[in-house]
């Protein structure tokens, strides 16, 4: 009789079918069986009284304890590469992994119209690639929910991920990826523009103004750096500075000086980006009496700074100056179990392959962490 009840698929656990994660009966009795989940592997009860069964889960919702359903050994947070690729990595590690993303996979890289430097492509569009690495990911199972991250709570045993909607997710390990955008100048022709000669990303678009005038906005590192990249591939480079002096450092000043190409316009501004109807045709750049003048240029590239998105970086995790999260060379923040890759982590540059490279190599970390805090060690960072 009670074999005939427990294979009754009424006696499904709820939580398990939310996850889509199958379980098997373990034991019957008349009050409460065991189930088992055929994924991790843990039992837990399930109780035969409707009312009771609801009523202790909702306890247990209310407690945020870990059960099978909501714990993983790896969270993955963000799906632009760096988390699709940390997410192939995780299942070839035979990790239980999800990755939460609350927009489309791909992150910056799905909007970025042409990518010339992601290797073994020679021109791919982004929301392309992002379906490559979305299909790359699935091919091994990755589990992924469309929902928003909004804090991660380091623990003991288990780190916690708090949703939007009121759920807590636990892992033995968090990778967390969630980007940034680069600074507008929020002037006139700019957002219009996007693609059509207003970019954000030299490498990535340099090409496009072979033998043709560009502008560079901003005064620090990035932009002396692009500047000087541009000036290898465009006819001319106006560096367009709102102060006197570069906050950049010194040599890259001192090569900018020694670059004929590249013509200084500082303590002025941009005030507007004028298109032909065909993309960017020229800028208007305020100078610091007040004058405006109009520059013929085919393409503007601004670099004011770039904001990565900090909002879920744990209260605790060593930082630099500029607000990057600090790691070491397994991407592992200061917080034990804790990972950062992309463009969140202080590195020397934010390319597509960079955030790829981070995904591969915390996912491989944090399978050795999950080993450690599984055998009681709350410090994976012995692992290193
Ligand atoms: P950054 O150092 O913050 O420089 C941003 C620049 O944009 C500043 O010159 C700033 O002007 C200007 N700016 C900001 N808002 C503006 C606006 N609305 N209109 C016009 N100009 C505006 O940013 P970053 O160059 O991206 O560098 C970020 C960090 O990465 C820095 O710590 C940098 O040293 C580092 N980095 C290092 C390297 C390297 O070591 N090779 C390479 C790249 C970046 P003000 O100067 O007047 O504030």
């Amino acid at each position: 009789m009670g074999s005939k009840r427990a294979s009754d698929t009424r006696l499904a656990c709820r939580r398990c079918d939310q996850c889509g994660i199958r379980t098997g009966v373990k034991s019957d009795d008349d009050d409460v069986c065991v189930l088992q989940c055929s994924l991790c592997g843990k039992e837990y009860p399930f109780y035969k009284s409707q009312r009771e069964d609801r009523q202790l889960r909702a306890m247990e919702e209310k407690s945020d304890m870990p059960s099978a359903c909501n714990t993983y050994d790896t969270i993955i947070v963000g799906g632009g590469p760096g988390g699709l690729s940390a997410g192939i990595y995780a299942l070839r590690a035979a990790m239980k992994t999800i990755l939460i993303e609350k927009g489309a996979p791909g992150g910056q890289m799905a909007i970025n119209k042409g990518i010339e430097n992601y290797p073994g492509f020679i021109d791919i569009n982004g929301f392309e690639l992002s379906e490559r690495f979305l299909k790359h990911a699935k091919s091994y199972g990755l589990e992924i929910l469309q929902e928003e991250a909004i804090a991660i709570e380091p623990g003991i045993e288990f780190h916690s991920v708090r949703l939007a909607n009121g759920k807590t997710l636990k892992a033995y390990s968090i990778i967390l990826s969630p980007g940034g955008i680069s600074r507008t100048l929020g002037v006139p022709g700019e957002i219009e523009n996007l693609g059509r000669g207003v970019s954000y990303c030299a490498t990535c678009d340099g090409f496009f103004f072979t033998g043709k005038p560009v502008a560079v906005v901003g005064g620090g590192d990035t932009a002396l750096e692009e500047a000087l990249y541009l000036s290898k591939i465009a006819s001319e480079v106006h560096l367009i500075h709102r102060r006197k002096e570069f906050r950049a450092g010194r040599i890259v000043q001192q090569r900018i000086n020694m670059e004929p190409k590249i013509k200084v316009i500082s303590n002025a501004v941009v005030t507007n980006i004028i298109s032909d109807g065909n993309g960017v045709s020229s800028i208007v750049v305020k100078n610091g009496e007040g004058a405006e003048s109009e520059l013929h240029v085919e393409g503007i590239f601004i670099f004011v700074g770039f904001a990565p998105n900090r909002k879920l970086v744990p209260a605790g995790a060593k930082m630099s100056e500029g607000g990057f999260v600090l790691t070491d060379e397994r991407c592992e923040s200061s917080i034990p179990g804790i990972f950062v890759i992309g463009d969140l982590r202080q590195k020397y540059a934010n390319q597509i392959v960079v955030a790829a490279s981070d995904g591969c190599i915390s996912a491989l970390a944090a399978a050795r962490c999950v080993e450690m805090r599984k055998a009681g060690f709350t410090n994976c960072k012995l692992a290193a």
